[in-house]
């Protein structure tokens, strides 16, 4: 199983270490021809999702990136990468691969709180430690999308079919059972 993770900024290396830890295979995407490969699975790590977004669209790869997950190739968006899949962003006039319906806010939790971190559960994984780091949080969700947790009345994951969010940043534990998860979605398909 290839996963293709977009290593343009942000925490990629540390999606790329837990997913092999797990057995899949992983290449990275950093230009247009990079997406010629084929993939089982596809990975939108955190960072900046200004700075993501305006990447993909100077290297000329939003609209590619976007086929793929439209033609159903499973999607895994952590923190900023729920960001670039949600189709409305809040506090942002950006849309950026806008193919989950999901309406998230930025920078959600405010200065202070910007950073923290608490265990809890996600439905079809468990109780889980997660660790936001200035965090959107999803104020809805419509259409098929699915809420898979909820922390202080704010949702923080989601899944629509074969696209995963999580504001927090599981790849930045030592617990892997959101990317297990996200893999049984690979194999299940
Ligand atoms: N604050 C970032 C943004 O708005 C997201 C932070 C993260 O990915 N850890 O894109």
């Amino acid at each position: 199983m290839r996963i293709g993770v977009l290593c343009l900024q942000g925490a990629f290396i540390e999606h790329m270490r837990m997913l092999e830890s797990l057995g899949a295979q992983t290449s990275e995407i950093r230009q247009k021809r990079d997406l010629s490969r084929s993939f089982d699975g596809l990975v939108i790590p955190g960072g900046e999702s200004t700075v993501i977004g305006k990447l993909l669209g100077d290297l000329d790869m939003t609209a590619d990136v976007r086929g793929m997950i439209e033609s159903g190739v499973p999607v895994f968006g952590t923190c900023a990468g729920l960001i670039l899949l949600a189709k409305h962003i809040a506090n942002d006039p950006h849309v950026y691969l806008g193919t989950m319906d999901i309406s998230v806010r930025r920078n959600a939790y405010g200065r202070q709180l910007g950073s923290f971190a608490c265990t809890a559960e996600m439905k079809g994984v468990g109780n889980i430690p997660m660790t936001f780091i200035r965090a959107p949080y999803i104020e809805s969700v419509s259409g098929s999308a699915e809420v898979l947790s909820v922390v202080d009345g704010n949702i923080v994951a989601a899944r629509q079919g074969s696209q995963l969010v999580t504001a927090f940043h599981p790849e930045l534990t030592d617990d892997t059972r959101v990317h297990e998860y996200f893999l049984g979605m690979i194999k299940d398909k």
